[in-house]
Parts: structure tokens; C-alpha cells; sequence
């Protein structure tokens, strides 16, 4: 699960072998049927921005990553994603605007990086 994303857009999340329930992760028990067969699958990277926060001062853990921008994202298949976008947002305006395209970009598994799907082109 440290695996980390190469430039192609596509994020590794969970799948319940049993029912098909995706989930972002990470989880033991499937959230719709309890089984324990949760399994990593390979999904799109691109989804739409629903929330962002400007972290100024992280927890301990994170402290030498700050500040940085939490995101969240609800990615095509369904699954809304936490994360971080990718450039740090110090000005409203320097945010893409809610409901924006996004596209990961980076981090690992664990820690997606987003970024607007338009950025680049
Ligand atoms: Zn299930």
C-alpha cells in the first residue's frame, strides 16, 4: 500500500471481494456487508473538488509537511477521497474552485496528491 503513483491518473482503493463496494481505505471489514475480503483495485484518478482547508499548523506527525492544503474529492467511481492538493493554496483565489475538475497527481497510496485536471495542458 506505499506504492507510489506514477504520472498515469489512476489511485489504488479498496474493493469488497464479496459485494463489489468500493471504499477509499483503509479498512478491514467492507462497510456495507462486514466481510473481511477487502481487496486493492485500481481506479481513475479523476473526480470532482468538494472541500479543501489550508492546514497552517499540522498535528505533530504531519508538522514538517506543513502548511499544506487537505482536499476532498469524490472521485468517477463513487468514492469521495481525502488528500492534498498538490500546490498550496495561500489566497482564496489561488484555489480551484469547488466542483472544479481534479486529477491525482502524485503521493501514495495513502496520501493522493490533486491538482486540477486542466493544469499541465
Ligand atoms: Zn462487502
Amino acid at each position: 500500500m506505499s506504492s507510489v503513483l506514477s504520472a498515469s491518473p489512476v489511485i489504488e482503493i479498496l474493493r469488497c471481494a464479496d459485494c463489489g463496494q468500493l471504499d477509499p481505505g483503509p479498512r478491514e471489514l467492507c462497510a456495507s456487508c462486514y466481510s473481511p475480503r477487502m481487496e486493492p483495485v485500481t481506479v481513475d484518478g479523476d473526480g470532482v473538488l468538494v472541500s479543501w482547508t489550508l492546514v497552517r499548523r499540522p498535528p505533530t506527525r504531519f508538522q514538517a509537511d506543513g502548511p499544506y492544503a487537505v482536499a476532498v474529492v469524490d472521485l468517477d467511481c463513487g468514492v469521495r477521497l481525502t488528500g492534498r492538493l498538490a500546490s498550496v493554496p495561500f489566497e482564496e483565489a489561488d484555489a480551484p474552485p469547488l466542483g472544479a475538475r481534479m486529477r491525482v497527481c502524485g503521493g501514495t497510496a495513502g496520501m493522493a496528491l490533486f491538482a486540477p485536471a486542466d493544469a499541465g495542458r
